[in-house]
């Protein structure tokens, strides 16, 4: 019997530099101290680790990368930027690859994270601030899990938490407005 042959791995050149083009960092200063992974609360969750990314995004793993689940996993905590004694922004780089996964098409693996960024991005772009109500709306809408959650009658549920929230202050009627709205606006533009 002949030996299955594995697909040879893909590597693109250019996937580092343009990584960095939108960061404006040095990944190859990276040393692999795993400090970053090692701080980071939801590696639980993540099918490579941070350290992982930046050694990929050096090697070229281009689609190994924009097919994960880790880049949307990563809540942008920032502590793995924090804790890098080199000063890798892996929250900016995490960012970065969510930026070049959606622009090139790829098929997100993690939709329910895909719908909250949109709906935190959009509110934050309409008030220069998050505003709960509206956001959670935001969210069951564009993920679908409204519908889900009509069909099956765990809306109930939602609408509890919902009011229970506001009993205890949690959940204002109205949102807060900002100064700085139309700069916020414009950074999230750029
Ligand atoms: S903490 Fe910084 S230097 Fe260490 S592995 Fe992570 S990115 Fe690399
Ligand atoms: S920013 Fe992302 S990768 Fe870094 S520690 Fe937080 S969740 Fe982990």
């Amino acid at each position: 019997m002949e030996a299955a042959q594995s697909s040879p791995m893909k590597v693109d050149p250019n996937f580092a530099n343009l990584v960095e083009s939108i960061t404006h960092l040095n990944l190859t200063s990276c040393f692999q101290c795993r400090k970053c992974t090692n701080g980071c609360p939801v590696t639980f969750a993540m099918d490579i680790y941070p350290d992982q990314v930046i050694r990929l995004a050096i090697l070229g793993q281009k689609e190994q990368i924009l097919n994960s689940s880790t880049i949307w996993v990563c809540s942008a905590c920032e502590t793995c930027t924090t804790r890098c004694p080199n000063e890798v922004d892996i929250a900016a780089t995490m960012d970065a690859l969510k930026e070049i996964a959606v622009k090139e098409g790829v098929q997100i693996p993690e939709p329910k994270t895909y719908a909250f960024h949109r709906a935190f991005l959009e509110d934050v772009k309409k008030r220069g601030r998050m505003f709960e109500g509206s956001l959670m709306q935001s969210y069951l809408l564009k993920s679908g899990e409204f519908y889900k959650k009509i069909l099956n009658g765990t809306i109930k549920e939602e609408i509890a938490l919902g009011w229970s929230m506001f009993k205890k202050g949690r959940l204002p009627l109205l949102p807060k407005g900002i100064k700085a709205k139309k700069e916020i606006k414009e950074i999230l533009k750029k």
